[in-house]
């Protein structure tokens, strides 16, 4: 796991599984750890990390439901979660579909965990709102179109954004569940004011990222996504990101977007 200060408020480390991002966000004597790497090796050492920067994680926040991104429990078993109302809803209409996501890839890749995943029921936030963590406060922004639920961080302060599934510099937008690429390019609207503002982004996969990437990326997004609607199979992948596995995402996202 690669882990990396962005500010001396913003630690983040990148998992090995899907360089999922984790956020350690702290101002005065608060932090909250935004999102979860993946593997156990990797949860066990994010409370050392915190330690380390002597940030004190009083809660846990989610980016959106998806399970790669809900295992802070794991590092931090007592902290209380926090997410969007759309991600609370969420897990209450999915029970158990966390845990099953998460043992299909643990049963995979053969990774023993030391228990279950534990979701306590989520504190429903305000998106768009605000939030208080020490003296300073986080803007949430909702962030719906990947799926249908989430929100998007935003530490002025320190100016970074955490934007959960979107701009991420390895993976194109992925529409899941619910998700639609109208929701999608109103979220990307949304954010790009902020990420013109921020000096590192950090998307749910890969990264960080400075905010310049981020704007690029945005608009390859928006311009991928916009084909994607005109032309369906034919539209154009973003440049770095036509892999194999990038394809396969690209024929979901034509099969998605024609129900
Ligand atoms: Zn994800």
């Amino acid at each position: 796991m690669r882990a990396v200060g962005l500010h001396a408020d913003v630690v983040v480390a990148t998992s090995r599984a899907y360089q999922t991002t984790c956020t350690l966000v702290r101002a005065g004597a608060e932090a909250f750890c935004i999102d979860s790497p993946i593997f156990p090796d990797e949860l066990e050492i994010v409370p050392a990390l915190a330690d380390q920067a002597g940030f004190t994680v009083v809660g846990l926040l989610a980016t959106h439901a998806d399970w790669d991104h809900v295992l802070g429990r794991y590092a931090f078993p007592e902290a209380p979660l926090g997410c969007a109302e759309t991600t609370a809803a969420r897990l209450v209409s999915e029970p158990g579909n966390a845990q099953r996501k998460m043992r299909e890839f643990d049963e995979e890749f053969y990774v023993e965990r030391p228990r279950p995943l534990s979701l306590p029921s989520a504190q429903r936030l305000p998106v768009p709102g605000k939030l208080e963590v020490g003296d300073r406060e986080l803007e949430l922004q909702p962030a719906e179109g990947h799926t249908e639920d989430g929100m998007a961080i935003w530490a002025e302060w320190a100016r970074v954004l955490v934007c959960g599934d979107y701009l991420s510099p390895v993976e194109i937008p992925m529409l899941q569940g619910k998700g639609t690429v109208s929701a999608y390019l109103a979220t990307l609207a949304r954010l790009e004011p902020l990420v013109e503002q921020a000096d590192h982004v950090v998307p749910g996969h890969g990264g960080p990222i400075d905010g310049v990437r981020a704007a690029a990326i945005l608009r390859e997004d928006r311009a991928y996504l916009e084909a994607l609607l005109e032309d369906g199979e034919a539209a154009q992948l973003p440049l770095a990101r036509r892999t194999a596995e990038q394809r396969k995402i690209h024929a979901a996202n034509v099969a998605h977007a024609r129900v």
